[in-house]
Parts: C-alpha cells; sequence; structure tokens
C-alpha cells in the first residue's frame, strides 16, 4: 500500500475528493479512487486481501448475470467444487504445479493438531475436478461435459498486490470442459473468449484486443491460451483481461479421461478439454481506463445509480406546501424513469451544500447528475450533466422517458469509443529496433515482427530493461526499468510480415519472424 500524499497539513484520507491528479502519480490517484468511491476497503490484518463494498460487487453482480446467461444458452451448467486440493493431484500435470507452486496456500492444522496431509487452498480447480471428469465421462454421450463455478480462489502471489488487478483471493468464474474433437474444444475457446470481450466492450466501455499467448505466457499446463489484453493509457501499461484456454489432452491424459472412440469401436480416446476464467481484475482495468481527477467514471450500463438527482433551491425560507410540491414532482419523474428501466437515486440528506452532493456523487462516478430547481419545475424541465463530458443540458419532463435512457446509451457509447482511439493511436507497429524503446517511453505498445521462440521473447525483455536505472536522471524524471514482454499474438494481423522472410526484430536473434506479436510493458 502506497503511502497517501499529504495536502495542506491535512492527510490526503482525511480530504474527501481525490488530491492527486491521475496524470502526476497514477499509482497514488487509483489507491485513492478505489477507496474514496467506496468500492474497496484494505483488509489491514493480511497484505494482499481487500473488501468489496456493494458499489464494486453491483459491478461483479452485472457482469456476472450477463456471462451466466450467455453461457448457460450455450449449454454450460453451473457446479461447486470443494476449496481444498491434495498435492497429490495437482503433482498429476507436471507443469501446472510447477505454475502454480510457488503462489499456494497451504492448511496444515485443524485446531492444535497437525493435519496428517496438508491441503492447499486452491488457485484454480483443474486438479480439484479432472479426477471426477474421470469418473463421469465415460461415452462419448457424455460428451461435451460443460461446468463453470462461480467462487474465489487464492494465489499467494509475490508481485506488488493491487486492488482489483492483482490480489491474493479473487473472485472469478472458473468453466471446465471436455469434449471429443480438438476442433470442438477450439471452437468453445474461441466463443468465450469472444464473451469476455463483450464484457470488457459492452459492458464495462473497454476496448481489448483478442489474441493467442506465446509459449512462454501460455497456461501452465495448457495446449495453447487465448486471451482479451487491455491498455491503461496513463501509464501505457497492457493488462491481461481474461483467458480461455484450450488444455489439449494433459490433463485427459493425466487424469485418465477417456471415451471410446465412436469412430473405431474398442479402442479409447483422451477427451479434448478447455477451461476459462474472467476475474474481478475487470473491474480495475475498467476504472484505470475511465476515471479522472474528479474520481470514478461508470459506464452506464454497470452503474448501480446511473442518475442522481440533486433537489435545488429548497431553503428554510420554503414553505412545506412548495416543498412537498417539489418532492413529489421529483418522485414522478423518478418512476417514470424507473419505468423506462433507468436505475435512479435523489440525494434528500439535509446539512450538505449543493457543490458538496456533486463532489460526491462525482467521486462515485454516477454517469448522470440530474439537478432540479423551482425554476426547472417552471420551465417544465430537467438540467442534466454528464459525469463523463461534463457537457450539461436540459430534457422536457415529458420526454424524460425515452431522453433519458437515449443519453445513457450515448454516454455508454461515447466512452467506448474514447478508450478504443486511445488504444488505437497507442498500439503501434515498429519495424526498426532502436525505435522501441523511445515507443514505450511513450506509452505505447508495440507490434513487431517476432520469430516466437521463447528464448527470443526473454532476450527481448532483457534488452528492454534499463539495467543502470539511469543514475544521472532526477528520481521523478525516470523513464521505468521495466522491460516489456509478450502481450499477445493478435488474430487480426496488420500486412507486412512474410512468415520465414521478414526478419525477427530482436536484433541478435537470427530466425525469420513468424507474426507480429503485440509486447508492451504491462501488469
Ligand atoms: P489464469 O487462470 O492464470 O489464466 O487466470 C485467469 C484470469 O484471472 C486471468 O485472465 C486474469 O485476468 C485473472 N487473474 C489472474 N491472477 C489474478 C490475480 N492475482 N488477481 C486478480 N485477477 C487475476
Amino acid at each position: 500500500q502506497a503511502a497517501l500524499p499529504v495536502v495542506g497539513g491535512k492527510k490526503a484520507e482525511e480530504i474527501m475528493g481525490i488530491t492527486v491528479s491521475k496524470a502526476e502519480n497514477f499509482p497514488a490517484w487509483y489507491q485513492e479512487v478505489v477507496l474514496k468511491s467506496e468500492m474497496v476497503e484494505y483488509y489491514q490484518e493480511i497484505s494482499g486481501f481487500f473488501v468489496l463494498r456493494p458499489l464494486s460487487m453491483h459491478i461483479w453482480s452485472t457482469i456476472r448475470k450477463w456471462f451466466q446467461q450467455h453461457i448457460e444458452e450455450m449449454g454450460v451448467e453451473e457446479t461447486s467444487f470443494p476449496i481444498f486440493l491434495s498435492a497429490k493431484s495437482l503433482e498429476k500435470e507436471k507443469d501446472h504445479v510447477e505454475g502454480f507452486a510457488p503462489e499456494l496456500a497451504w492448511v496444515t492444522k485443524a485446531g492444535d493438531k497437525d493435519l496428517e496431509v496438508p491441503v492447499a487452498i486452491r488457485p484454480t480447480s483443474e486438479a480439484v475436478m479432472y479426477p471426477y471428469y474421470s469418473k463421469w465421462i465415460r461415452s462419448h454421450r457424455d460428451l461435451p461435459l460443460r461446468l463453470n463455478q462461480w467462487n474465489s480462489v487464492v494465489r499467494w502471489e509475490a508481485k506488488q498486490t493491487t486492488p482489483f488487478l492483482r490480489t491474493r483471493e479473487f473472485l472469478w468464474q472458473e468453466g471446465h470442459t471436455a469434449h471429443l474433437t480438438e476442433e470442438l474444444a477450439g471452437e468453445e475457446a474461441l466463443q468465450i473468449l469472444e464473451l469476455y470481450a463483450g464484457v470488457y466492450e459492452q459492458l464495462l466501455a473497454v476496448p481489448v484486443v483478442r489474441g493467442r499467448k506465446t509459449e512462454n505466457e501460455k497456461f501452465a499446463g495448457g495446449y495453447y491460451t487465448t486471451t482479451v489484453e487491455g491498455y491503461i493509457p496513463s501509464n501505457g501499461r497492457g493488462i491481461q483481461g481474461a483467458t480461455s484456454h484450450c488444455l489439449g489432452q494433459n490433463f485427459s491424459k493425466m487424469f485418465d479421461i477417456t471415451v471410446e472412440d465412436p469412430a473405431n469401436k474398442g479402442s479409447h480416446l483422451h477427451v479434448w478439454q478447455n477451461s476459462w476464467g474472467l476475474s474481478t481484475r475487470v473491474i480495475g482495468v475498467m476504472v484505470m481506463v475511465h476515471g479522472d481527477d474528479k474520481g470514478l467514471v461508470l459506464p452506464p450500463r454497470i452503474a448501480k445509480i446511473q442518475a442522481i438527482f440533486i433537489p435545488i433551491g429548497i431553503n428554510k425560507n420554503t414553505t412545506p406546501e412548495a416543498k412537498k410540491k417539489h418532492e413529489d414532482t421529483i418522485e414522478d419523474i423518478r418512476a417514470t424513469l424507473k419505468k423506462a428501466g433507468v436505475r435512479t437515486d435523489a440525494d434528500w440528506r439535509e446539512g450538505y451544500t449543493i457543490g458538496w452532493k456533486f463532489n460526491d456523487w462525482e467521486l462515485k462516478g454516477v454517469p448522470l447528475r440530474i439537478e432540479f430547481g423551482f425554476k426547472d419545475a417552471e420551465k417544465e424541465v430537467i438540467s442534466f450533466a454528464r459525469r463523463d463530458t461534463g457537457e450539461k443540458g436540459t430534457i422536457p419532463i415529458s420526454e424524460v422517458g425515452t431522453k433519458v435512457p437515449e443519453l445513457l446509451e450515448t454516454i455508454q457509447n461515447d466512452m467506448y469509443t474514447k478508450a478504443e482511439a486511445a488504444f488505437r493511436e497507442h498500439r503501434i507497429q515498429i519495424t526498426k529496433w532502436e525505435e522501441v524503446l523511445p515507443a514505450l517511453d511513450n506509452k505505447n505498445v508495440v507490434l513487431i515482427p517476432f520469430c516466437l521462440d521463447g528464448k527470443c521473447e526473454d532476450r527481448i525483455k532483457a534488452l528492454t530493461t534499463r539495467e543502470d536505472n539511469q543514475p544521472d536522471v532526477p528520481e521523478n524524471q525516470k523513464a521505468p526499468a521495466m522491460g516489456m514482454k509478450s502481450l499477445c499474438i493478435p488474430f487480426e494481423q496488420p500486412e507486412g510480415v512474410v512468415a520465414g522472410e521478414t526478419e525477427c526484430l530482436n536484433p541478435e536473434c537470427e530466425r525469420k519472424a513468424q507474426k507480429w506479436v503485440m509486447f508492451g510493458r504491462s501488469y
């Protein structure tokens, strides 16, 4: 947890609004936004854990409902497996255990007695579930088997933790499916990836690039990993958005999951498996992309309150009758909006100035502020202010049922368009090695011709890491030391790389490039 700044003798946590600018100190800005908007609380007792408050859980449950509906349509069923994992089952798949062992949290005691065999908390559930897939899948008629569970997992991350993005416990869904053929598994992996892109693009108004992970970056024990990759404009870093893995037959061989070959009676086939997961990380990416110096900016589709009414002009001189009439009008308008599917609230709190209320709702990211005073009532309009652009206007009361939902959709689309333009402008194609570091320092991610070799990828990371740590440069002007890693091999490949002809961009590499690969500094 970074120390928050001290402003005018007061600690930042005591001041209501955001005290640091997003452009000047992005990590401190992010921390203040998620705390002060009441999205999260740090769990003081154990580092790396966070409390998710109702504002974030509303977003998560919106995502959950949307995704659940889509996977149900695909025939995926819900399940719930135990939280614990035996070392024996984890060890079945060699790469898988190597990938996860360093982050396992173990339970070694029950009361004051040592457990005979310690158990680990699941970091993911392949090794918990697949012994039962072996038991349940008997015939090709049992395929496809598609199960999903919504739960939390624990990965005792050694890297610095950040609310939502990297936490030691996180909420997610994990889908685990089995298919007869590679083709069927592959099709499903992509269908799910498209749903993950939908969560980002359609709900959170965050653009992503769809692609495949390189061998170095794929899931431990998997066959190949597909991914949606996001981009944080403020620091130019990439972030893995969500992953849909084709596990191939690696796990089915280790866990003995077979069916009789329908085309060849008497012989057995190992099933083809997928696993796919989307975590609460998505919320952090959304905050980082859209938030501003006043706080959160929420896309309307996931905002708990889409429009907040601030009654104006009521003071101690207002007669009870006038006050009552004003309240009734506001409640009538809210009822109309509710019918139109708009989630609203009204801020009737006494003892707070209008300005304080404006700041408070801006901090919490409510997409639309609706001011309603006696002048508005006379003119039979409401006055609004957009959270994303600050733009103001009026809407006749008689038209709120159509105009407000339209305006919310406009806000949603404008937020996506703005973020999409920022990502597009900062995803640049590079064909000269000398241009890589300056591009990274200018907050870009880069598309480079790459040979796809794992060692070359490690070397690229080393070559782009600043080891001298720039001794002559003042601390606050230093470019980041972090090297770049591969983010994905985008499915959408620009022209210009001819496999086996174009050179790999790494100046030390003698192989030919296979693909354009997106690299960047990343989370
Ligand atoms: P994985 O099983 O490693 O592919 O992870 C599934 C998804 O969970 C990834 O796509 C990440 O977006 C997300 N994720 C991985 N580790 C964390 C973490 N420590 N905190 C939050 N989200 C995570």
